[in-house]
């Protein structure tokens, strides 16, 4: 068996009316947008940590930090396939993705094919058939704490790295 890390990832976002909605990658229409520096999308947040925290390469904010102007407004999609990159070039590649996402609204379902989809364009660029690794789950907070309230959305992520010779 050859090297493998697993990592970590978590990330939360408060709903801010006036923006769009961006989750995994993927336009979520006429729903409420989520408050952020970049475009917020709590999904990639949570991937990009898992996949630095597999690599122990620090955290989403030590690489992009939000006091940067750089990343005002930034799409989420750049930042995930940067640190692919930078995982990629010390000899990772991913193995696969857990994500869940906890919210009351919008339901979660209708939207995971099309969030595997682009988490697996992002994940193994050119190689974007492997779907199979990516697992997308959503859930409500059954009402309970801020997130049951409607606060926001809650994401939490797990990731495989293997060592490229795998
Ligand atoms: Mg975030």
């Amino acid at each position: 068996m050859g090297d493998m890390r697993i990592g970590f990832g978590y990330d939360s976002h408060r709903f801010e009316a006036g923006r769009r909605l961006v989750l995994g990658g993927v336009d979520i229409p006429g729903e409420t947008g989520l408050r952020g520096h970049s475009d917020a999308d709590v999904v990639l947040h949570a991937v990009i940590d898992a996949l630095l925290g597999a690599a122990a390469f620090g955290d989403i904010g030590s690489h992009f930090p939000d006091t940067d102007e750089r990343w005002r407004g930034a799409d989420s999609a750049k930042l995930l396939s940067a640190v692919v990159a930078e995982v990629g070039a010390a000899g990772w590649t991913v193995g696969n993705i857990d994500v869940t996402v906890i919210c009351e609204r919008p339901r979660i379902g209708p939207h995971v094919e099309a969030m595997r989809a682009r988490l697996a364009e992002l994940l193994w660029p050119g190689d974007a058939g492997r779907t199979g690794r990516v697992s997308v789950k959503g859930k409500t907070n059954e009402g309970m704490d801020d997130v049951g309230a409607g606060a926001g959305i809650e994401v939490h992520a797990v990731c495989l790295l293997k060592g490229k010779s795998e």
